[in-house]
């Protein structure tokens, strides 16, 4: 009998056998996938032996989907990974002319996830661009369904924008170039709360300090001001357990916001006075990447796609399709997302081993050619030769 993970008074409940569905993704997706789930396998087998296991399921998504359904992202897929819960999925291309904008989108917005979780931490050995890799340990949470990405728009020109730009001039008296193309920013009490209620619950859970809330307020004042003041709306929700900044006693975690152009210069003079990050969709997109380089690049940054009852955990690089079949990237960032899931069930020890044995290789010099750059007397080894480099140091 297949055993699902169940979600019962807002908590998953995860039997030791759980269906967990798989997409191996495009381009490089195959290769660390396999050296993904070799490690992982390994890793709850030295934290339970055989008590646990995880019960992989492949469902189709992309070029493969395509080639064998015709579509690239099968309702069937959908129903499975929402049926299951929690999935693993590597880079997906993005069909040109497919009349899709992103599949990776797709998936968020058919699954409402509407948290992308990115942990930001330096693995000793891995060549950053800073001096003080080791003082960055943050975990942001990016707001993943309003903001400018909500996709309404229209181009220049078009009947749609003309038609609004005369709205706007009729209506509301607010005069725009006649030839603008036009963006929308809607960001909703709903959507930010629910975003920042997560980061501030994580925080606590982790036994983590603080939680910043990263925003433009000072110049949007009604979406990126409103979304500072949603947050602390929420803080007596959390019993005592929360406060503002400037009102913290010891052992709360302090509520705090800063404005998005400052956190830049934060993340890199004062890294250590931030732990969980909660900020609206385009500011977190950008913070998550400049964040990533800060601790050794996209190649090394896992990720996952979270709701309250469902989570994709994913790769965020993409497919690198010219190095596509040739055992030779880095499949860290899809390993580590694999910790991520691992932690999402509740299998600490396992997590905590992926975790040691990424680490234990890439002190041992034992690294994928992304590494090796910048670093003397690496090994460069293969995408697989990795994977197993990284089981023995589980
Ligand atoms: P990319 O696939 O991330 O690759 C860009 C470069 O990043 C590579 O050439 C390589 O740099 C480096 N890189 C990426 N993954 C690496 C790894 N695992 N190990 C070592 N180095 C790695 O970005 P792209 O070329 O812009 O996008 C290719 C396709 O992926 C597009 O179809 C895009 O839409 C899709 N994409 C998907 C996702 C997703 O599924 N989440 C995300 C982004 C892009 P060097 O050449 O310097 O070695």
């Amino acid at each position: 009998m297949e055993e699902l993970i169940g979600y019962e008074d807002g908590r998953l409940v995860v039997p030791e056998h759980p269906v967990i569905p798989f997409i191996e993704g495009d381009g490089v997706g195959p290769e660390i996938w396999r050296a993904t789930r070799r490690v992982l396998d390994a890793a709850v087998e030295r934290a339970f032996g055989s008590r646990r296991r995880i019960v992989w399921r492949e469902v189709l998504a992309g070029e493969k989907a395509h080639r064998e359904t015709g579509e690239w992202l099968p309702e069937a897929t959908l129903r499975e990974l929402a049926r299951c819960r929690v999935a693993i999925k590597g880079p997906l291309a993005t069909p040109v002319g497919g009349g899709i904008r992103s599949l990776n989108v797709a998936i968020r917005k058919a699954m409402d996830l509407y948290a992308c979780v990115r942990p930001v931490r330096w693995i000793p050995g891995v060549p950053s661009p800073v001096r003080r890799p080791e003082a960055v340990d943050m975990v942001i949470f990016r707001e993943n369904t309003e903001d400018l990405y909500a996709g309404v728009e229209w181009p220049a020109g078009s009947p749609e924008a003309r038609r609004l730009i005369a709205f706007l001039r009729d209506e509301l008296g607010v005069t725009l170039p006649e030839e603008a193309g036009i963006g929308v920013k809607p960001m909703s009490r709903f959507a930010s709360q629910r975003l920042i209620r997560r980061a501030i619950r994580y925080c606590l859970e982790e036994g983590r300090k603080s939680v910043t809330m990263v925003h433009k307020g000072n110049i949007m004042k009604y979406t990126e001001g409103a979304f500072r003041e949603w947050g602390y709306e929420l803080v007596p929700e959390f019993e005592g357990r929360v406060a503002a900044e400037g009102q913290a006693l010891p052992g709360q975690v302090v509520l705090k916001d800063r404005i998005a152009d400052n956190m830049f210069q934060q993340v890199l003079l004062r890294p250590e006075e931030y732990e969980v990050l909660a900020t609206p969709n385009l500011n977190g997109d950008y913070l998550s990447d400049a964040l990533a380089a800060q601790v050794g690049g996209l190649g090394m940054a896992p990720g996952g796609n979270i709701s309250d009852e469902l989570a994709v955990f994913e790769a965020t690089h993409g497919t690198a399709p010219k190095y596509a079949g040739q055992d030779k990237v880095n499949p860290s960032s899809l390993i580590l997302s694999g910790a991520m899931l691992l932690r999402h069930l509740g299998w600490r020890e396992a997590a905590a081993a992926v975790e040691r044995g990424v680490a234990g290789a890439v002190a041992a010099g034992t690294v994928t050619y992304d590494l090796a750059r910048g670093r003397e007397g690496a090994q460069v080894v293969s995408t697989s030769a990795f994977a197993a480099a990284v089981v023995d140091h589980l």
